[in-house]
Order: C-alpha cells, then structure tokens, then sequence
C-alpha cells in the first residue's frame, strides 16, 4: 500500500472507537445517520485519490457548499459589491446565531448561516430554478462529477427551517438581501441538501487548493483570487465559533457541516475531506477535528510553518 494511504489509515484506526459529540437531530433527516460512518478521503494536485474507512456513503453536503456559493458569487457580483453586502468578520457565534450589523442588516460573514444565505441570494439568475440550477452546476463541476439533491433532507429542512426563514425575512427588512426572502430559504434549503460523499468533497477542496481548477478534471471551475478570498474566509471562519482554536491546532482554511463533513484544504497540495456525523457544542465533526489535528501534527501542515 502506498504511504498516504497507509498514513490515513492510521488515523482512521486510532479514531473510529471516539464516541464523543452527538449527530444533529433539528434537522429530523439527519438524526437518521449512522454515527459509525467515518471515512477520510485526500485528492492531490496530481488528481490521485487517496481513502480511508467508508468514503462512498452519501450524505447532505449542508455548510460544506457555502465556500464554494460565496466563490460563485463573488464571479457574479465582483468582490466590492461582494463585500459591501456579507462582511468577512468571523462572529464568534454559533452558525445560526443572527450575526447581523445594527442598521445595515449585513451578516458578519458568509459561512455562518444569514452570510451563506445572503450569499445565495447573490447568485445571478432570472429566478429561484436558475438560480439553484446554477448553484447545483458549480458544485458539480467543483467536485468533478454531475451531483443531485438529496429530497428527503430537503423535505425535512424545509419544513423545520424557520430559524433560516426568519434570518432571510430580518436581511430582507434591513434591505440588505435584495431578493424574495421565501425563494431564497428555498435555494439554500435545497443547497444545503445536494448528495456528496467523502471523495467529492476532496476533490472540491483540492479544486480550491489547486487555484480553482479542478485537478481531476482540469477544468477552472472560479478565477484563482476569488479561491483566495475564499479560502481566506474559510480560515477565520469556517469553523464557527471553534474557528480560532482550529487555526491554532490545525492551521488549514477548513469548512464543516451539521451532517458531519468537513474539508480542509492545503494550498498547492491537497485537499481532504472527513465524514463523521457526531458533533462537538460548536457543530463541529469531532472525528474530523481530531483527524486533521493529527494529520497537521504528523505532517506539519499548519501554513503558518517557516520552511
Ligand atoms: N442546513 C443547515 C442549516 O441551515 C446548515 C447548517 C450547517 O451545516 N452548520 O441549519
């Protein structure tokens, strides 16, 4: 066996038996997961994919797809309007918290969930169906492969997502949404339910590694500045209000989501992705934290080594 796939694992074994954190369940969908399911998947710039324990289950891609919505926006929209609309602050609230400025109504940024769906709203399109139809096409062609929408999570997440309705209605009130608040919980709704697994997320965190061209396919999905402001912001906020001690143990921009993904990407490298649905307080996948804090340890991956 080669020596990545030897070193995964290795980390594979030493963290299936970790029984701490709990899968979400206000998502009533999700509490069907199974908390077994680990897999750790890694896509290098040359395109090779590496794996460790189940990397073919499927599961609800959910905060994974905000990096890569605020990508496509940012193309869109241009980084000024961009930035003049979802400021790039990590809040140090929890990903649902109503983080938004006094007055302006601008979320403090766009990975915590009111700054993800004003991110959608941002996405040009004539309505609700291109816009998502767009959404769906840039996620795809980030992980390589035509992906769909996970319709029971869907279902489950439209008729419990109130908390997110009520951020799209309080942006709208502000004037800082600048579409139907109903359409635009629907399309997050329905982003945050497209079916990946473990292998697509690694790829799509090698395509921001590798300057937005994806290394499987060799298509540039987004411009290379746009993935560094993106990874930018994955980095200071991509963990909620666990980001700061996951920049300091870790050192990767990282993104997490309540069914249990996680990506890390390390620039001009790799990209990881780790599937584990028990969470830590802060909605973090705890099999997936101590992972890549092991990995970073073992392989010194933290970006802010010298050389
Ligand atoms: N769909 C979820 C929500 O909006 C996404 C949150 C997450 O993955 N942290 O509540």
């Amino acid at each position: 066996m080669d020596p990545v796939t030897d070193s995964l694992n290795e980390v594979h074994r030493r963290l299936r038996g970790l029984r701490d954190g709990k899968v979400a369940d206000y998502i009533p969908q999700l509490a069907t997961a199974d908390p077994d399911d680990f897999g750790i998947a890694l896509v290098s710039m040359a395109g090779h994919t590496y794996r460790a324990g189940r990397t073919d289950r499927p599961f609800s891609i959910q905060s994974v797809s905000k990096p890569f919505v605020y990508a496509l926006a940012l193309g869109d929209l241009g980084p000024e309007e961009v930035l003049r609309r979802v400021d790039v602050e990590p809040s140090g609230n929890p990903f649902n918290a109503i983080s938004l400025e006094p007055g302006t109504g601008r979320p403090a940024n766009p990975m915590i969930n009111a700054g993800a769906i004003a991110t959608t709203a941002m996405v040009r399109a004539d309505g609700p169906a291109e816009r998502f139809r767009r959404i769906l096409d840039c996620l795809s062609a980030f992980a390589g492969r035509v992906l769909d929408v996970d319709e029971e999570v869907y279902a489950s997440e439209a008729a419990t997502g109130d908390r997110n309705r009520a951020l799209a209605y309080l942006m709208h009130s502000a004037g800082s949404l600048g579409a139907d608040p109903e359409e635009t919980a629907d399309t997050y709704f329905r982003q945050c339910s497209v079916r990946v697994t473990a292998v697509d997320l690694a790829v799509m965190a090698a395509t921001l590694a590798n300057g937005g061209r994806n290394p499987v396919t060799g298509v540039q999905v987004v411009p290379e500045p746009h993935v560094v402001r993106t990874l930018s912001v994955m980095a200071t906020c991509g963990m909620y209000d666990g980001a700061g001690a996951w920049l300091l143990n870790v050192g990767l921009p990282a993104k997490s989501g309540v069914s249990g993904g996680l990506i890390a990407a390390s620039p001009a490298r790799f990209g990881v992705a780790v599937h584990s649905p028990p969470l830590d307080g802060a909605g973090n996948p705890v099999r997936a934290v101590a992972a890549l804090g092991m990995m970073s340890e073992r392989f010194g991956l933290h970006i802010m080594h010298g050389p």
